[in-house]
């Protein structure tokens, strides 16, 4: 018996969905004089920073967000990075900080993610918003690991008891997704596996997965020998391929090879249009959320 097509999880969808949602919010703080704000800080002219900025800026104008963009050249000093932090930490109207990696070498990243008022830091990326989602008390998740939760929520695919594998161990995907699966909460209490470049036998121990959860980087990696008879996959990368018939000369693809797995799971996100939109979607969420805060003090 041949399997079934795997259901296709639409990231693009659920966004808007979501985008709709918080534009009611933001339609009723704005009546109570908050618009919530987003200020964006752009080092360097790496064109991909520039567009992932262009879009978080654009998504959030549409819904009514007032969106800020720092752009400042690669050879800043840090003590002018920190000074724009510092000045964005204290200015009411920003509701979210975020400084958009990778930023120029000789820039300490993780000093100045430490500059970053917590409570400004939608991002998620702040030990201390990563030290409370570890303990169960979360402020702010990481945008694209809160993205993966939503997309499971509102599919009704429940991690509980479930084997998830993630392939992936960075600060921004797989360690936080990691903890998030593994609290005692909804949405979560899922039997978590993280493997990464050291991990023997991956192929074994991702045919183990409930729920698989690809965010290496390894364009098309994950083949359907890896994959168990109507696993859930989610695949987070996002590689560039050369294609010369594509208008840009090349195309996108994830880290699963997305037609040999596609009947063999029983959900699947595509690359491009899976995790992708979630992440804006979830940055848009945080700041929401900050704004609220904002309004509650008022
Ligand atoms: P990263 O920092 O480069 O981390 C990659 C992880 O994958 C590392 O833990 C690495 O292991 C592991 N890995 C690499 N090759 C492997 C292999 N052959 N076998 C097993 N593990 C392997 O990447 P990242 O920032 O997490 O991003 C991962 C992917 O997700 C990229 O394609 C990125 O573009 C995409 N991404 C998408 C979104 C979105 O919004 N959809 C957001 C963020 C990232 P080691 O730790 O041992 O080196």
């Amino acid at each position: 018996m041949t399997a079934m097509e795997a259901k296709l999880i639409d990231g693009k969808q659920v966004a808007k969905d979501i985008k709709a949602e918080l534009k009611l919010k933001i339609d009723d703080l704005r009546e109570k004089g908050v618009t919530p704000g987003l200020a964006a800080v752009l080092i360097g002219d790496d064109p991909a920073s520039a567009t992932y900025v262009r879009s978080k800026s654009r998504a959030c104008e549409k819904i009514g967000i007032y969106s800020e963009v720092i752009r400042r050249a690669a050879d800043i000093a840090q003590d002018e990075v920190s000074a724009i932090v510092r000045d964005l930490n204290i200015r009411d109207e920003i509701d979210g900080i975020l400084v958009q990696s990778p930023l120029p070498g000789h820039l300490d990243e993780f000093a100045i993610t430490l500059l970053i008022d917590p409570y400004k830091d939608v991002d998620g990326f702040h030990p201390y918003n990563v030290g409370m989602m570890l303990t169960g008390k979360p402020t702010y998740l990481s945008c694209t690991p809160y993205g993966i939760i939503e997309l499971l929520r509102r599919y009704d695919i429940n991690p509980a008891g479930k084997e998830v594998v993630i392939m992936g161990r960075s600060n921004i995907v797989g360690k936080p997704l990691a903890a998030m699966l593994m609290q005692k909460q909804s949405m979560a209490n899922a039997t978590v596996t993280v493997c990464h470049s050291r991990t023997a036998n991956l192929a074994e121990v991702c045919r183990r997965a409930d729920i698989l959860i690809a965010a290496m980087g390894q364009p098309q990696f994950v083949t359907a020998d890896m994959v168990k008879e109507n696993a859930v996959i989610i695949d987070v990368g996002i590689n560039r391929i050369e294609n010369s018939s594509a208008e840009k000369g090349y195309r996108l693809v994830g880290d699963v090879d997305f037609e040999a797995c596609r009947s063999k799971a029983s959900f699947i996100t595509p690359v491009p249009g899976g995790v992708g939109p979630m992440t804006i979607a979830m940055l848009l969420t945080n700041t929401v959320r900050s704004a609220q805060r904002r309004a509650d003090r008022i």
